[in-house]
């Protein structure tokens, strides 16, 4: 069994001295009297909150940490190999928290979602179909509640989230810039996801200036993938009764201090609302979301980027690239793709 165990509690940027990669043996049937499922990976999700799972629990956080010598824990796509809970059978694809390795048991698997739709690629249910998919449409419809016409910004737009809100906003008729860090990112935005304006936050000096030309009127609904420097300018840049959904901070989890926001004040004269949420709340709208997503990839409306690397020994520089910005898109690692 391949695997990726961690080796040391991440700080500051995860390095590939954190992880290390090894080979050990499994036993491919689960004991009797365990309520739980053996799975085969076929696809893993990097996802930044992964550097929160292998640090030392520090900050609150509605995660558990993982202890150093266990595999990584994540969101995947598998297939199961044999079970003991009512909810799973032998054959069934399924996606959720598994292990960074081959093979998987999962004791207790609450987090875990039988396949319906397989008409669409597997690895999605890392991305669009996943996780990040619902983080996009529960920040972005349930907090945000954006309206027709509002002008929306997001950054870190192309990726696994960021590109999907730029994409629901424009079905909904805003207008939508985005931000994102380097060239062939900022193409994609304007050329692929269909974004009205997109520029690259490192070569702009001065961030409230770049916002002030793209947004002259000022901003309705800031979905904020990154916190920082860019959210203290969107914040002089909001409209009245403006909402800004707080979905992640990209530029803060690996500092040893985090910047201070020194703008607030402006929530108070412009009645700006300011929401953080965690996705799993949402699940409920899982349902929901699928009946929507489904049918407009199926008629080419939505689009999906996917940055994919093959073979799980890859998986920890992945993970890596995405404090970096190295990943275009939803960083998926292929284990087996069957
Ligand atoms: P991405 O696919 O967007 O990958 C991360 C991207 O962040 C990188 O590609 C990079 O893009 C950008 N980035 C990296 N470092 C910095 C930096 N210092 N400053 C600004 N941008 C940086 O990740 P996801 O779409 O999976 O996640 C986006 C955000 O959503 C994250 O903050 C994540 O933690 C959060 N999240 C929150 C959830 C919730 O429940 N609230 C659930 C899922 C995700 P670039 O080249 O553009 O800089």
């Amino acid at each position: 069994n391949k695997q990726v165990l961690v080796k040391e509690f991440f700080s500051g940027f995860p390095k590939d001295s954190d992880m290390l990669f090894t080979t050990s043996s499994i036993n491919l049937k689960l004991p009797e009297g365990s309520n739980g499922v053996l799975v085969k990976n076929l696809y893993l999700s990097c996802d930044p909150y992964i550097q929160y799972l292998m640090s030392k629990p520090s900050l609150p956080s509605n995660i558990d940490s993982v202890q150093p010598g266990s595999p990584i824990r994540g969101l995947g796509v598998s297939k199961v190999i044999d079970s003991r809970n009512q909810n799973f059978r032998e054959g069934d694809l399924v996606w959720g928290l598994t292990g960074w390795e081959e093979y998987s048991v999962i004791s207790s698997p609450g987090y875990l979602f039988k396949i319906q739709h397989t008409d669409l690629p597997l690895s999605y249910y890392t991305g669009i179909l996943g996780m990040p998919g619902m983080t996009a449409y529960a920040g972005f419809y349930e907090v945000c509640a954006p309206k027709k016409g509002e002008t929306v910004f997001v950054s870190a737009a192309s990726g696994a989230v960021g590109q999907l809100v730029g994409q629901f906003a424009k079905l909904m008729g805003c207008y939508v810039v985005g931000s994102a860090g380097s060239k062939e990112k900022v193409d994609l935005l304007k050329s692929k996801f269909g974004f009205d304006e997109a520029f690259n936050y490192k070569e702009e000096p001065n961030l409230d200036a770049a916002l002030k030309r793209y947004f002259p009127e000022g901003i309705d609904v800031y979905f904020d993938n990154v916190g920082g420097k860019m959210l203290d300018a969107v914040l002089l840049n909001m409209r009245i009764r403006g909402r800004i959904s707080l979905c992640g901070m990209m530029s803060q989890y690996n500092l040893d201090r985090p910047e201070g926001v020194q703008n607030l004040f402006n929530l108070i004269p412009k009645r700006i609302r300011m929401e953080g949420f965690v996705v799993t709340d949402h699940y409920h709208l899982y349902d929901k979301f699928l009946e929507m997503v489904i049918p407009l990839i199926k008629e080419g409306k939505i689009v999906y980027v996917e940055d994919i690397v093959e073979g799980i020994e890859n998986a920890p520089s992945a993970l890596i690239g995405l404090f970096h910005g190295r990943n275009v898109g939803k960083q998926v690692v292929v284990v087996d793709s069957q």
